[in-house]
């Protein structure tokens, strides 16, 4: 026998909420140590006595096979005298005035409870809101904190005897489980008539049957409420974009299990990873051409956004409907997600037939997120459930507490305090008066849960920007504007812990150069640091006829870059996409200068090459052209075009006229669509990969970023990172969007280490 010791354990990470403490005590018992286990202020203690081999399996455990929702960051031992403690036990949390990692993400049902909902002789047997400790909905529930029950929407319901056992037992999986619920006193579903009839019988059952008969269900789930129909009914779901007006946009499809997303999408170990995880964020997956459902899921796109079900709810309706259900957001086109029962009615009553409700209030909206597996590793594209608010570490803390603003579109915030940044959640395009209420309401609650009182307010250069007005209308705090493309390069630096100078490829649509600059910026190069930046390089500017106009009709674009590259002797009309169309008046406007903005975006070479290339004139959402140009590129393609690069401007500039004279050329030899869409890629990738060995040649070891929308292209950033890898170490986004979804930590990031 080994001689006893006593160790005291101090955990940091996402170890609240996550049922720790319960699984300690039971690693307890299992390896014989007595002593206790609490949380306090940054994360779990525990105090532990017995044989040294058995403190050194226990510790072991727990670095390498913690509960699954839990992450642990730092374990930390160390030696305390022995006492006769004979028992292990949990003890209440030290009160504090600190708030910190009190509130942990909305956790995907766990295998325990799945199988609880349906067996037969369960008192869960399909109860739609069982939850245990390892699982269950958390940050959308909270009304205050810290995260125990009376401070959630859970307070409406008191906890029956067996339930309220549960509760107090440490061994039981539902030992503090704040949801805690059953059939008896916790909450139930309803379902109601778009006219607010309640159907009398099981609502499930109401449900299913209106699925399978190609019904639209409203359906309120853990954020807010899905659109849901049978995804395998071609009619169902072409009414359900009708009633919605969401023309071409993929729809997310939910199955129930692993093997029934493998019967649609061809899936790699780290798809099946992320699908299974306890974030179970939407993934982008290759879809069989085999897979039973509707054409109008995902028109003329190869990739399906699937997602497994992730409540009891989503569970029982997936598995009694029998059928892949579209799940997509309970919205009209650009209005924030609808979470409240009164408002579901007024605004997704003209879309559902029915209403699957509950009586469980959501208090914070939470979209759904979204992630897609590039160069072998996940990279999250929408940052929302399942991942807010865990925080994310910042090498270096902020000086002080600061508030960064985000963007316009896909905005999300960030509040970062010493080494944490939190990120808020997916709030939307700020140009709608709905969604830029949510924002403000969501930045007070989170400080709110945080106890973070900014003294630093961070926001885009864009003096339009409705993040900017807010920041600079906000009383307290230093206001700091940071350029856009900046705080692209600065929010990689910060996902990766980089410090000091990187070469930061920031490719997007269109973004806020600054008060000096008369043209919008989007393919740059930048060397940067957490501070300030050089600008090495960027792209030859083209042409937006009518501003915004042009970036809906790409076919103006397409005009643009024509006139450009082979002046005004050629034909436009002899391009099919330009056929028919006011080619000369939108010449004219370029000419002249008419309400005709240049920008630098690498974006709009996309949307322009994609309008060319694909014949597709309009796109019915932003990116969808640059999107579906991505998706024909032949996979096996290697050529590529020739380019310049201009050096007699500062900064340099890719001039891309001869491959677009080369494009064309093709187009009207009638090459295919899928390799002219390959060798343009191919010719962005060898035009990118030397501006940044040029870089490099200046700053050695300075790692190289890759950020921006145009990266969530994974061709073009796999192909970057083969073609400079191992040579340079290059990095893409993982934790946060490569898009303008991730600009808040950078600006973060630069604000609150330059105040
Ligand atoms: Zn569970
Ligand atoms: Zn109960
Ligand atoms: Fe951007």
């Amino acid at each position: 026998m080994s001689p006893v010791e006593g160790w005291l354990i101090e955990i940091r990470g996402t170890v609240q909420g996550v049922g720790f403490r319960p699984w300690v005590y039971r690693l307890a018992q299992d390896e014989g140590v007595s002593g206790w286990v609490r949380n306090d202020d940054a994360g779990v203690m525990i105090q532990v006595l017995g044989p040294r081999r058995a403190l050194q399996r226990f510790v072991h455990r727990i670095r390498t096979n913690p509960p699954p929702a839990a992450i642990i960051d730092h374990l930390m031992t160390s030696r305390i005298p022995v006492t006769d403690l004979r028992e292990f036990q949990i003890v209440p949390s030290e009160p504090s005035g600190e708030r910190r990692v009190s509130i942990p993400p909305d956790l995907a049902i766990c295998s325990d409870c799945v199988e609880e909902i349906f067996d037969a002789t369960n008192r869960r047997h399909r109860y739609a809101f069982t939850n245990c400790t390892n699982c269950g909905p958390r940050y959308t529930i909270a009304r205050d904190v810290p995260y125990d029950r009376p401070n959630t929407t859970m307070q409406a319901f008191t906890l029956c005897e067996p339930c309220a056992r549960e509760y107090e037992t440490p061994s039981d999986r539902r030992f503090h489980a704040q949801p805690n619920a059953c059939p008896a006193c916790g909450p139930s579903l309803q379902a109601v008539a778009p006219d607010g009839t309640p159907i009398a019988g099981d609502p499930l059952d109401a449900a299913t049957r209106a699925l399978r008969a190609g019904q639209i269900v409203a359906v309120k789930g853990v954020g807010g409420f899905h659109l849901a129909c049978d995804a395998t009914n071609e009619a169902a779901v072409t009414r359900l974009r009708e009633r919605k007006q969401r023309e071409e946009k993929p729809f997310a499809v939910m199955v129930q299990t692993l093997a029934d997303g493998e019967a649609l999408a061809i899936l790699g170990a780290a798809e099946r990873t992320l699908l299974a995880s306890v974030e179970r964020p939407i993934v982008l997956v290759h879809r069989r051409r085999s897979a039973r459902i509707a054409e109008a899921v995902a028109p003329a796109n190869p990739l399906v956004g699937l997602i497994l079900a992730y409540s009891p709810l989503h569970h029982l309706l997936v598995a009694e409907a029998g059928v892949p259900l579209v799940m997509t957001s309970g919205n009209q086109s650009d209005e924030p997600l609808v979470y409240v029962n009164d408002d579901a009615f007024m605004r997704l009553g003209p879309i559902a037939d029915l209403f699957l409700l509950h009586d469980r209030d959501i208090v914070t909206r939470c979209d759904d997120s979204v992630a897609r597996v590039i160069a072998g590793s996940p990279t999250v594209l929408r940052r929302s459930r399942g991942y807010v608010p865990r925080p994310i570490r910042l090498l270096r803390p902020v000086e002080a507490p600061t508030l960064a603003c985000g963007a316009l579109l896909k905005n999300t915030f960030c509040l970062a305090d010493g080494n944490l940044a939190y990120l808020g959640p997916h709030i939307g395009d700020l140009e709608n008066v709905e969604t830029f209420e949510s924002f403000c309401e969501t930045v007070e609650r989170m400080e709110h849960f945080l106890g973070i009182r900014p003294e630093i307010v961070a926001h885009d250069l864009h003096p339009d920007y409705m993040s900017t007005h807010y920041a600079l209308g906000r009383l307290e705090g230093r206001k700091q504007g940071v350029q856009h493309h900046h705080a692209h390069v600065a929010s990689a630096m910060a996902e990766h812990g980089l410090t000091g100078q990187v070469i930061g490829v920031a490719y997007d649509g269109t973004g806020y150069g600054g008060p000096a600059e008369v043209n919008a910026w989007g393919g740059e190069v930048l060397l940067a640091d957490e501070r300030t930046f050089t600008r090495l390089a960027t792209w030859r500017p083209i042409a937006l006829p009518g501003g915004d106009q042009a970036i809906r009709q790409p076919w103006r674009l397409a005009v643009a870059l024509v006139r450009d590259a082979l002046g005004a002797g050629f034909d436009l009309t002899r391009i099919p996409v330009l056929a028919g169309r006011e080619v000369d008046l939108i010449a004219h406007m370029i000419e002249r200068r008419v309400n005709t903005p240049l920008a630098h975006g690498v974006g709009r070479y996309f949307d322009a090459v994609g309008a060319i290339v694909l014949g597709r004139g309009v796109a019915t959402y932003e990116g969808q052209v640059a999107l579906e140009l991505n998706m024909a590129a032949d996979a096996s393609e290697r050529g590529l075009y020739q380019f310049d690069i201009d050096e007699t401007v500062d900064p340099r500039q890719v001039d891309f006229r001869l491959t677009t004279r080369a494009i064309v050329e093709d187009l009207l030899d009638g090459v295919a669509a899928a390799t002219i869409a390959a060798k343009f890629h191919n010719t962005v990738t060898a035009a990118t990969a030397f501006l940044i060995r040029h870089a490099a040649a200046h700053a050695r070891s300075a790692p190289i970023v890759l950020t921006g929308g145009c990266f969530q292209n994974a061709r073009l950033a796999e192909s970057i990172h083969a073609e400079l890898s191992p040579a340079h170490r290059v990095l893409l986004h993982r934790q946060v969007p490569p898009g303008d979804g991730g600009i808040a930590l950078g600006q973060a990031l630069v604000a609150g280490l330059t105040a």
